[in-house]
């Protein structure tokens, strides 16, 4: 909770959705998955720092990320075993048989060919850790550029993340699929978009990608 005594808490609302680093967001995520933090206790962080440094836009999104947390579990006691269908909460089937293993594999692999996505595909099987953007780009370009199952995205995030987390996991693939509870249908990142954005020198992928 060294993360409360600096003064990050701060910039946390700029620094988000940075892709590498130690400091941009709370990396609290592994210890709140372990049970080895409770949220309640991170609030009692954030109301102290609060209490010194000052309430900001920034403070306040970090209680609001961690209400996103709390959603996806009231996801769950609400609609149980229908998160875990091919649908999900949709009313639009999801068909697995068009789905192409070779390229959920070279997904998986880091091998796509699209350099951004490669390099967090690399970070996150080397790491056990990928930021919230990274995350939302990876997953958009399995759904929606190589129209694979999202659920074997979910699967394959089970398998890296040290911060794996059914509820948060589970439910942010439904978001991105569009097969949650958002009405706007789904969330497709454009990857070239996002590389001028959040990496227009290149330092992420040549750091995963060599
Ligand atoms: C496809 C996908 C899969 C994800 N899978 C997981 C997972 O298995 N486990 C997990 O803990 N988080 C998951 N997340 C949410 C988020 O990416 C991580 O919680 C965050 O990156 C962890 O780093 P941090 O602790 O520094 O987060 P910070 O930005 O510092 O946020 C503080 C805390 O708020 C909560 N939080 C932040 N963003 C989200 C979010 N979008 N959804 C739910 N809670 C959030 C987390 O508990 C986090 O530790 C996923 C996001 C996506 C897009």
């Amino acid at each position: 909770m060294r993360y409360f005594s600096s003064k990050l808490p701060q910039t946390y609302k700029a620094t988000r959705n940075a892709l590498a680093g130690c400091d941009f967001s709370t990396k609290l995520s592994p210890w709140l998955a372990l049970g080895a933090l409770s949220a309640p206790q991170i609030i009692a962080a954030l109301g102290e720092h609060e209490r010194v440094h000052g309430k900001t836009d920034s403070t306040y999104w970090i209680w609001f990320e961690l209400l996103w947390r709390d959603y996806f579990r009231y996801l769950h006691l609400q609609h149980g075993a229908k998160l875990y269908r091919a649908q999900g909460l949709s009313t639009v089937a999801f068909s697995a048989t068009a789905v192409d293993v070779s390229a959920w594999q070279a997904w998986a692999r880091g091998e796509t060919g699209e350099a951004l996505v490669d390099a967090g595909m690399c970070e996150l099987y080397q790491t056990g850790y990928l930021s919230n953007r990274m995350r939302q780009i990876v997953a958009s370009y399995l759904i929606h550029d190589l129209r694979g199952d999202w659920r074997q995205g979910a699967a394959w995030f089970e398998h890296c993340l040290l911060d794996y987390d059914v509820y948060s996991n589970q439910g942010n693939w439904l978001y991105i699929a569009g097969r949650g509870t958002d009405p706007r249908g789904g969330r497709r990142f454009n990857v070239a978009h996002q590389a001028r954005q959040y990496d227009p020198d290149g330092a992420y992928r040549s750091r995963w990608l060599g």
